[in-house]
């Protein structure tokens, strides 16, 4: 079966074309800029291209797309013909849409109710759907939601202590995100602790360019740190993570205004705002080392928060089996791997320097010491074949 993962932005299209015979990936790539002067970045088989395109809109990127994929030269396939199944990510499945599910009416009336709670990210995942519905007609596509992992995170963990209607009548509560990667490796580190996914308790740490946590008990997340946006929880590249929610109506007297103010608390915070120079954790410990003491302090600050996320999380399980990291930072910087695992002596973490020096560049394994009391894993996340894999599990109607 070949399955063909589609993620839309607001102006770009990342996709990859699945064989799952061997979940090997066919061909992938980036349209970025769509709407404006487009830029094809495509990998597939025969070799890689890049060029300027013309994308006034997605459904003209998907099409274009598709095209490169059937190219007698560059192509990967004969025809559209062969893809058996379109998976799509979308951002917000709300209260609704607790699992990965077909594509029909009523689910595309889901993911419209929940554009109130995702402006920026469900609209342009619809209009990759009905993109890809126009120009594969015959073909079934199935949508993965970024928050259905987290749906099972019991009232206690979800809701906010504000008033009653906030909830009924606004929908505010805690839903989450990046749920498609932390599910990916919860599945992913127990097979490798030799367990069945039901029968793992795990802390799953995305440290990327956004960053969040989930406390996962008998494989199901029991509480998570983003929130009703993906602005709480852990310091992130440009996002502020948890703040006094006092802060912002004092910028608001202080003249800001609160289009500004929300525009720095998501894109001028984190380690860019900390630091004032970078949101790239490979600049700011290059920084750091050299004497930069804002990009220390970002670093630090950094660290300390996901070391406190891990132990406020370490006593809400009943077991932890291991601490899992992944995302850019979490499966490629030893030194915040390091300094994380320092941060959890008091659990009981030891550090095994060889083998935090070894894993990398893709590699999964464990990172502290056999005599180690808590296991901390770098487990790399691959939300792309988690999408794939709902897909051809719903295709084939299993
Ligand atoms: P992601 O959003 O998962 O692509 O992760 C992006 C983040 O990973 C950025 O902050 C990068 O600086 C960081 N990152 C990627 N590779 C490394 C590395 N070798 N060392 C430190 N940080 C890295």
């Amino acid at each position: 079966m070949k399955v063909f993962v589609v993620n839309c932005g607001s102006s770009s299209i990342k996709y990859q074309l699945f064989d799952m015979s061997d979940e090997s990936v066919l061909a992938k790539g980036l349209l970025e800029r769509v709407g404006g002067d487009a830029v094809l970045h495509h990998n597939g088989l025969p070799g890689r291209l890049g060029r300027d395109v013309d994308a006034p809109d997605h459904a003209a990127g998907l099409r274009l797309i598709l095209d490169i994929l059937v190219d007698p030269e560059v192509g990967v396939i004969g025809d559209t013909d062969e893809i058996d199944g379109v998976g799509h990510r979308v951002v917000h499945g709300g209260e609704q849409a607790t699992d990965s599910a077909m594509i029909d009416d009523g689910l595309i009336d889901i993911i419209k109710q929940n554009s109130e709670l995702a402006p920026l990210h469900n609209p342009p995942n619809l209009a990759g759907i009905q993109a890809a519905l126009e120009a594969m007609p015959n073909v079934p596509e199935v949508a993965v939601f970024d928050t259905a992992f987290l749906a099972t995170m019991p009232p206690k963990a979800h809701r906010y202590a504000v008033p009653e209607q906030w909830y009924a009548r606004h929908h505010v509560r805690k839903y989450g995100f990046h749920g498609t990667s932390h599910r990916y490796v919860t599945l992913r580190a127990a097979q490798l602790l030799g367990k069945r996914p039901r029968d793992v308790c795990l802390i799953t740490a995305h440290l990327g360019n956004g960053c969040s946590m989930t406390a996962v008990a008998s494989g199901k997340a029991v509480d998570h740190s983003m929130g009703m946006t993906p602005l709480e929880g852990l310091m992130m590249g440009t996002r502020c993570g948890d703040l006094d929610p006092a802060v912002f109506p004092y910028m608001l007297s202080r003249g800001m205004s609160a289009d500004q103010v929300e525009q720095a608390l998501n894109k001028l915070s984190g380690l860019l705002g900390v630091s004032g120079m970078s949101n790239d954790m490979r600049d700011l410990e290059r920084a750091a080392n050299a004497g930069d003491g804002r990009a220390k302090l970002a670093r630090d600050m950094f660290v300390y928060r996901v070391v406190k996320y891990i132990g406020s999380y370490y006593t809400i399980l009943p077991k932890v089996d291991a601490v899992v990291l992944t995302g850019g930072i979490g499966e490629n910087s030893r030194t915040i791997r390091q300094a994380i695992c320092e941060g959890l002596r008091p659990l009981g973490a030891v550090l095994d320097p060889a083998r935090n020096d070894e894993i990398g560049d893709g590699k999964a394994g464990a990172i502290t010491a056999e005599s180690s009391e808590l296991s901390l894993w770098v487990v790399p996340t691959n939300e792309e074949l988690m999408i794939a894999r709902d897909t051809q599990r719903l295709v084939a109607g299993l």
